[in-house]
């Protein structure tokens, strides 16, 4: 029965730029009682002590990647695979597979508790080609105006410069929201975006043949 079910279940990739509104839609879709996950949050928990992605980063990489904690620090290990073809390529070789087995482990929970749809937030779903794992991708654009503005807000010590920056070592956004099949312009009030979240509701519910 579990395996029938676990079939049953459809997940939507949901992303777009930084600061764009993806976590805000994610808490919308949320309170509406549908299962999300953060594929960052994933990421970090396949790199937890004791699984088996971190007992291999640590014999590739060593333990100068560690904080004194004795976990890893991510950045450290950003910084060693920076300009390193291959050192990349067996980060991502150990990574990759754990997170997309973590994330089918989560997808099975969700259908076993009898969600029919959920959304996996990821900011990169396009960058890492992972956008390909799921049926309808939703973008969640805001004009660059406003993103400097919320990333202003929620981070008063970066610099318009740095801001911009950020943006910039994007994707363009507009890349995306041509990639998208489904799109909600996050450029109003947060009443506006709950009106267009459940917009995308329905138009994912329509496209899914969903009830
Ligand atoms: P990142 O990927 O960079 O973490 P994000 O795409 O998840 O960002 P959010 O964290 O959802 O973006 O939004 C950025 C900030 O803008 C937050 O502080 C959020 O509360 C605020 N915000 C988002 N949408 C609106 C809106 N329509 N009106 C007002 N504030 C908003």
């Amino acid at each position: 029965v579990s395996e029938t079910r676990s079939a049953d279940i459809q997940v939507v990739g949901l992303t777009g730029g930084i600061a764009s509104g993806k976590s805000t839609v994610s808490g919308m879709l949320l309170k509406r009682g549908f299962p999300v996950v953060d594929a960052d949050q994933i990421a970090r928990d396949v790199l937890a002590p004791g699984e088996s992605a971190f007992k291999r980063i640590l014999e590739r990489f060593g333990a100068d990647i560690l904080y004194p904690d004795g976990t890893i620090d991510r950045r450290a290990l950003g910084r060693l695979v920076f300009d390193d073809d291959a050192a990349r390529a067996d980060l991502n070789a150990i990574v990759h597979p754990a997170i997309a087995r973590r994330s089918a482990i989560t997808f099975v929970e969700w259908s076993t508790a009898g969600h029919p749809l959920g959304f996996y937030d990821a900011a990169l779903l396009f960058e890492t080609g992972s956008y390909k794992n799921f049926p309808l991708v939703l973008v969640v654009a805001a004009p660059v105006a406003l993103q400097l503005q919320r990333l202003a807000v929620r981070d008063p010590d970066l610099s318009e410069r740095d801001a911009l920056a950020r943006i910039d070592a994007q994707m363009p956004l507009e890349e995306k929201v041509a990639k998208a099949d489904i799109v909600i312009r996050n450029d109003a009030d947060l009443a506006s975006l709950e009106e267009r979240v459940e917009i995308a509701l329905v138009e994912i519910h329509d496209r899914l043949s969903l009830s």
